[in-house]
């Protein structure tokens, strides 16, 4: 076994069908190529899988995946990934998530749990400490996940870290993800369908092992370096930001500035609302889709409307912060609103404020909170819930479902009643749940009566709540990733939210990439390889925005390598290229999906912030694909390409 430090060396794979567990060691070579995270997930995953297996089949393969540095002490390290085929896109999928349940994965002494094969009937799995079981699961199926890890606890202590699925997994409903710390979910590519295709209700850890550390002293000098820095002159700076916010909207309409402060700023404003913070500010300024994409905030969601969801009213009912392991920023926070009787509820991200918000024209801040916990409960991604949501609604609008259809709700815009009503269903499966549950093109499949022009989706997954129109080329990461529709897989231009060029000398982008379209694909080419890697190590995505990382030399004191920012940026690229080998492997073209027009301004919008604006995202992914080496036609990487990066035996896969 591997005698080196930051990792065990090691992988857990759990055969379901014959109920057995089985340790793979690992090469230190493969570490020092794909890192952990996603990067050791695709490489794995796609070693083990054969090309076209069905996602939700036997020979399905998903695992739980925490990055390099996880369970370290390294600032924003905190978090695991899951990882599988997308049943819902049919492409590479995988989402992350924060917490405390990836370092926990580590402490197992594993550097991540796979699982294959199906359970003849619902099973959860234990690893404490070195007691590894395969368990009956019949009274806790059906449960949601609180429910459900309150009565584990009860069975093998209360220090134990769960992460599993609701009942929209076990239903295998293809926008469920999967939820640990009672509402943190990986929850975008449909993984919580694989999970509750296998019926495996949840992981159960509870580890003792401590990680080999190549420098345990640098490490926390470093970290409390790091961290002293990121406390800022905090009382006067959060009276400030405070005084600010409300007046925001207004204050961006009338200067027109983008959505930019200093890093410090940036960091206090996170601690204190959270990414929620931009709820109206994004709708002012045409960050937000409102309206499901057709609308435009100014008009249809003004200030007057999105101050009822506004950060500073969420911010009235938190009791206390919230952060994942090891962050010094915690923007997470727990909310108690008792006039719905929610004692403890996590702060509703940005995300599902905008999403089961603005999209829908809805204010009442009450809905958002109650379907934020049903989401969180049961495993469904708010995002592609509301974007579903939205094209329901749009149908209704259009006489194309009727209360027949529903089951007398009334799907209008704003009417939150019907919408909470419509959540439960998608989650149970009941009625025009069963349609929805499924994702929105799915479900204009199935209605179809030319539905399919309200479906906002790309390859079938919901597209995220920042537009294209205002943010360009997230039209091209919407329409290629190998994870199509998701705002966190990169894109440079929402990237400059964060002066993401601070974090580490080395990630300068070209001068003057905003005027010059061949830097800017090299820009591009630059945060597709870092955020692979970021996300990788584990680190949380806004750790981007917080100014300069000592990351290299973190991950020395972690590893002991002495790793550039050359080889790291090589490492991101070979991660996404075997991403994206995987996804051509399986027969997705991603090279030539379309983006619903609305999204990227076909036609271009009459008024308001992205008036007159169309996003050419084909002609941006030519270059893109140039700077890449991968064929524009098909998106296949070029043998070459993949040879540079030592994936030859991809080669003989593809051609
Ligand atoms: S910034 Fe927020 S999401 Fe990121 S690690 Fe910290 S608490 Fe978690």
């Amino acid at each position: 076994m591997s005698m080196a430090n930051g990792y065990f060396g090691k992988v857990l794979w759990v055969d379901l069908s014959d109920e057995s567990f089985k340790d793979q060691e690992l090469s230190d070579k493969i570490y020092r190529e794909f890192i952990g995270g996603y990067g050791l997930a695709c490489k794995l995953i796609y070693e083990n899988t054969k090309a076209k297996f069905d996602p939700l089949g036997p020979d399905a393969i998903f695992g739980f995946f925490p990055g390099l540095l996880t369970g370290t002490i390294a600032p924003f390290s905190g978090r695991y990934m899951v990882a599988g085929k997308s049943p819902l896109t049919g492409t590479w999928g995988d989402a992350n998530s924060g917490g405390f349940f990836g370092p926990e994965i580590k402490k197992s002494g594993y550097d991540s749990i796979l699982f294959k094969g199906i359970a003849e009937s619902p099973k959860y799995v234990t690893i404490i400490g070195d007691d590894k079981q395969i368990h009956d699961a019949s009274d806790i199926w059906g449960l949601d996940v609180i429910e459900a890890e309150e009565k584990l606890k009860v069975k093998h202590g209360k220090f134990i870290k769960t992460a599993g699925i609701g009942k929209a997994g076990e239903k295998v409903s293809l926008i469920s993800g999967i939820v640990n710390d009672k509402g943190r979910i990986a929850a975008r590519s449909g993984i919580g369908a694989v999970m509750g295709s296998k019926k495996l209700k949840m992981l159960v850890l509870k580890g003792n092992k401590a990680l080999p550390l190549a420098n345990k002293d640098k490490l926390s000098e470093l970290t409390k370096y790091y961290n002293s820095a990121k406390k800022v002159k905090a009382g006067k700076l959060r009276k400030m930001i405070f005084k600010l916010i409300p007046g925001m909207p207004k204050l961006l309409r009338r200067l027109n500035i983008p959505l930019k402060a200093p890093e410090t700023m940036i960091s206090q404003i996170f601690r204190m609302f959270g990414t929620s913070v931009s709820n109206t500010i994004s709708a002012e300024i045409g960050d937000s889709p409102v309206k499901n994409w057709g609308g435009v905030g100014q008009y249809d969601f003004p200030p007057s409307k999105s101050m009822g969801i506004s950060s500073v009213k969420i911010n009235s009912y938190k009791i206390r912060e919230y952060g994942c392991y090891t962050c010094p920023v915690q923007c997470g926070g727990i909310l108690s609103v008792p006039e719905i009787g929610l004692e403890e509820t996590h702060l509703p991200e940005y995300e599902t404020c905008c999403v089961f918000g603005t999209l829908l024209l809805n204010n009442d801040l009450m809905s958002i909170f109650t379907i934020n916990e049903m989401c969180n409960r049961h495993g469904l991604d708010t995002i592609s819930a509301g974007g579903t949501v939205a094209f329901a609604i749009e149908c209704f609008e259009n006489g194309i479902l009727t209360t027949k259809d529903t089951g007398g709700l009334e799907l209008k815009w704003g009417n939150s009643e019907a919408i909470i009503e419509v959540i439960k269903k998608m989650i149970n499966r009941e009625g025009i749940g069963d349609i929805l549950a499924d994702g929105c093109k799915k479900a204009s499949e199935i209605i179809g009566k030319g539905s399919e022009r309200y479906a906002m989706h790309s390859a079938g997954q919901e597209i995220a709540m920042h537009d294209p129109r205002h943010f360009e080329s997230l039209a091209h990461t919407y329409a290629f990733d190998p994870t199509p529709g998701r705002h966190t897989a990169p894109s440079v231009d929402f990237l400059e939210i964060g002066p993401v060029e601070k974090f580490s000398p080395g990630l300068k982008l070209p001068d003057k990439w905003k005027k010059d379209i061949n830097k800017k694909y090299r820009a591009q080419w630059k945060v597709v390889s870092f955020y692979q890697v970021l996300n990788s190590l584990g680190l949380c995505m806004f750790s981007a925005m917080f100014g300069e990382y000592p990351l290299l030399d973190i991950i020395k004191s972690v590893t002991g390598w002495d790793i550039s920012i050359d080889e790291m940026l090589k490492t991101g690229f070979r991660i996404q290229a075997l991403r994206q080998a995987f996804t051509v492997r399986e027969g997705m073209i991603l090279a030539k999906n379309e983006l619903p027009g609305r999204v990227y301004g076909d036609p271009p919008q009459e008024r308001g912030p992205n008036k007159g604006i169309t996003v050419d995202y084909k002609d941006f992914n030519e270059g893109v694909c140039k700077e890449l080496g991968w064929n524009p036609e098909n998106g296949y990487p070029l043998p070459e390409t993949l040879k540079d990066l030592n994936l030859e035996y991809v080669i003989k896969d593809l051609y």
